[in-house]
């Protein structure tokens, strides 16, 4: 069992607590797991959080054979340390190491690691209401090679960081732009899984959105570029009426694991829910667009831009679906809802 250092207090840690933003804040430990290729993950460890040595021929540095995973753990009214479907995540890390050539931890380990990791830093988990502990599981090819091909020795590593709201505006509505030059997947790609050099990929047209006002990027299909994909780092949802509709995942999209959350929630609250081709023709006739991922849970949408026009939602403030989708999900988060889907994870 871990004992924690004598300097190391499970009591609050002394920050800011009230103005949390998306940005790393280091904390005390972080998780450690190698193996060697061709071989099975089998005992990790914790360690005093800190820069870790690579050598410069590292797999992960030179061909990015990495991936990596976002959850988070939430502090609850009654002391009680939510996790959100952590088991997910460790299936997502599998199907993706598949893709890239890697070994990686069971569910079991995944899951177990996930969890000492977030109880040896249990001081920095946000009180309730105020955020939530991101955790940031990695999978890299850490072992030295100089020709291309798959790395000797692969590392899992966890750290943590609490967080606040994801983009600025918290639940105020975000303002995308339809990316039709550069993409961010293609047929038979990498799109689809979370490695790490789809998002060095996404940088340029993010910046460009960016210094024009916007909040980021709405990506459509490579091939016809006329179905909608996924914005950066989350999906997408378009409502008309009582129909949410959403991309289908068919390689070229993250499969979120808040979009399939937000799917079931939707359905059993009465809505039609279809995942399917999305044109960016019904972009202009929806009632309603929201965003969602892990780290921003759902974001509104106020205005997309496509080919210099501007369409926008809600002039009356934030969609009733999305702020209803909202509370549903994070309600059952943050512990605050029966979990009838067994989906919360209870640590503690
Ligand atoms: C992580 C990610 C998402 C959202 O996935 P969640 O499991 O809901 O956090 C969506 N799109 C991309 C490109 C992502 O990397």
């Amino acid at each position: 069992m871990f004992n924690f250092g004598s300097d190391v207090k499970p009591e609050l840690a002394d920050i800011d607590w009230d103005n949390l933003g998306f940005g790393f804040m280091p904390t005390d430990y972080m998780y450690i797991m190698k193996c060697s290729q061709g071989e099975n993950f089998s005992k990790g460890e914790l360690q005093r959080f800190g820069n870790i040595e690579l050598s410069p021929s590292a797999g992960i540095l030179n061909y990015g054979q990495g991936l990596f995973e976002g959850l988070k753990a939430y502090r609850k009214y009654d002391g009680n340390i939510l996790l959100f479907r952590p088991e997910e995540n460790a299936f997502r890390l599998r199907m993706g190491a598949e893709r890239m050539c890697m070994p990686s931890p069971t569910v079991e380990q995944f899951v177990e690691a996930v969890k000492e990791t977030v109880l040896a830093n249990e001081r920095w988990i946000p009180p309730p209401g105020k955020g939530s502990l991101y955790i940031r599981p990695l999978l890299m090819g850490s072992g030295a090679v100089l020709g291309l091909a798959p790395a000797p020795e692969y590392t899992f590593l966890i750290y943590v960081s609490p967080v606040g709201n994801y983009f600025k505006e918290g639940l105020a509505p975000i303002h995308l732009i339809v990316e039709t030059e550069m993409h961010r997947a293609t047929p038979g790609g990498t799109g689809g899984v979370k490695t790490i050099g789809n998002y060095a990929a996404v940088l340029k047209a993010q910046s460009a959105a960016k210094a024009k006002g916007f909040s980021d990027v709405l990506y459509l299909d490579s091939a016809q570029k006329r179905y909608l994909e996924e914005v950066s780092s989350c999906n997408v949802f378009v409502v008309k009426g009582n129909v949410i509709s959403t991309p289908a995942i068919k390689g070229t999209i993250l499969p979120g694991i808040t979009r399939k959350s937000i799917i079931d929630v939707a359905i059993s609250q009465g809505y039609q829910v279809e995942e399917r081709l999305v044109t960016v023709e019904e972009l202009l006739d929806a009632d309603e667009v929201f965003c969602t991922g892990t780290a921003v849970v759902i974001s509104p949408v106020g205005s997309i831009t496509y080919l210099g026009k501007r369409v926008t939602y809600g002039s009356t403030g934030v969609g009733l679906v999305s702020q209803q989708l909202y509370s549903a999900l994070t309600s059952l988060q943050m512990g605050l809802t029966e979990d009838k889907m067994d989906w919360i994870v209870v640590l503690k």
